[in-house]
């Protein structure tokens, strides 16, 4: 089969590599309809992430069931199925309390499975999935083409703005900025608007993230950076700041934003990779700020999030605005690395 390989910093290719076979019981191989790039995915082909070797890569994706283990329960042949970026048996204690991405079984795509064996990435066109019952969610119906993308958003894009949202105590009635208008950042402001937010501000400085952004549900935008934005989002929130801010970046710069933003008392909920990240403890304990989140335990929130996602009720796949087929994936990286796009979906 063909699967995506970060050959060096820059240097990424769709490969022939070994089929995928079932190793354990529990195992499924699917068979990969759509997959995508995401913004993390580029920290390691800008090289800002430590290279060591050449590696898979691709975390987010969706399928066919190909082949199911003796043990599998859930899941049959043809089933269409929605992986979250991490795998997880959906049952140990952590799991039980929503934390899959602390799984005491599971891990992440492209890295090892428990017992070391290494897992395939989602950028290709077969992966093994460990756990599968626990791991990957399936749908009643085979989705139509339109529906493919929207429902490859739940692997990681939109439970990650939710959890950025329910990080920050977002509720009806919520003020909220978002900080970063990438493809999380807009998920983010579409999960705010989805738990009832009063007044949603997001942070951006082009023209067509800012549009998408209104489409999700920000009732104003601001372009400025920096003191200026978050006095201009104190401005337009009541003169003191956000009750909930969200904070999908990553950087130091980001989370300072996003502190500024937040309201005396207010909870900033962050699920950007923190890349270099400080945090200023004296000046939150005088503010009372406060500060939740960390990686979006993704399939905790897959079952919440599908009904809106199937009805139409919410459409996140709007964040894919360039579609091209696997065997381009060197050009779906260099858009988003350009920031050309919002987010490349990839067809199989
Ligand atoms: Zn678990």
């Amino acid at each position: 089969m063909r699967a995506t390989v970060l050959h060096a910093p820059n240097d990424i290719r769709l490969d022939e590599v070994a089929d995928p076979q079932l190793l354990d019981d529990s195992d499924a191989i699917v068979r990969v309809v759509a997959s995508c790039v995401c913004g993390s995915d580029l920290w390691s082909y800008r090289g800002i992430n430590e290279f060591k070797e050449p590696r898979r890569i691709g975390h987010e994706f969706v399928g066919i069931v190909e082949q199911v283990g003796a043990g599998v329960a859930t899941l049959k042949e043809g089933d269409f199925v929605i992986a979250p970026f991490a795998f997880s048996d959906n049952t140990c204690a952590l799991c039980v309390r929503g934390v899959h991405t602390s799984c005491v079984q599971g891990g992440y795509w492209s890295g090892e499975d428990h017992q070391g064996r290494p897992v395939d990435g989602g950028q290709g066109e077969l992966v093994r999935a460990p756990l599968a019952d626990g791991t990957l969610v399936a749908t009643q119906e085979q989705p139509s083409q339109e529906m493919v993308a929207q429902l490859l958003t739940l692997s990681d894009v939109f439970p990650t703005g939710h959890h950025a949202a329910v990080s920050a105590g977002v509720t009806t009635g919520s003020t909220v900025a978002v900080v970063g208008d990438g493809a999380v950042g807009l998920s983010a402001v579409l999960a705010a608007k989805r738990l009832g937010a009063a007044r949603i501000v997001a942070m951006s400085r082009h023209e067509d993230r800012q549009q998408l952004a209104r489409d999700f549900g920000a009732d104003e935008v601001v372009a400025e950076r920096g003191k200026d934005g978050a006095a201009a989002v104190r401005e337009i929130l009541d003169g003191i700041g956000a009750d909930c801010v969200l904070e999908c970046v990553g950087t130091t710069e980001s989370m300072k934003q996003a502190m500024l933003s937040t309201r005396p008392g207010g909870r900033v909920g962050y699920v950007g990779v923190p890349h270099d990240v400080e945090l200023n403890v004296p000046a939150m304990f005088s503010s009372n700020v406060s500060l939740a989140g960390g990686v979006a335990p993704a399939r905790n929130y897959i079952e919440e999030l599908l009904p809106d996602v199937l009805s139409g009720e919410v459409s996140p796949g709007r964040v894919f605005d360039l579609r091209v087929p696997l065997d381009q994936v060197a050009d779906a990286y260099r858009v988003m690395d350009e920031r050309t796009a919002i987010k490349s979906m990839l067809t199989i």
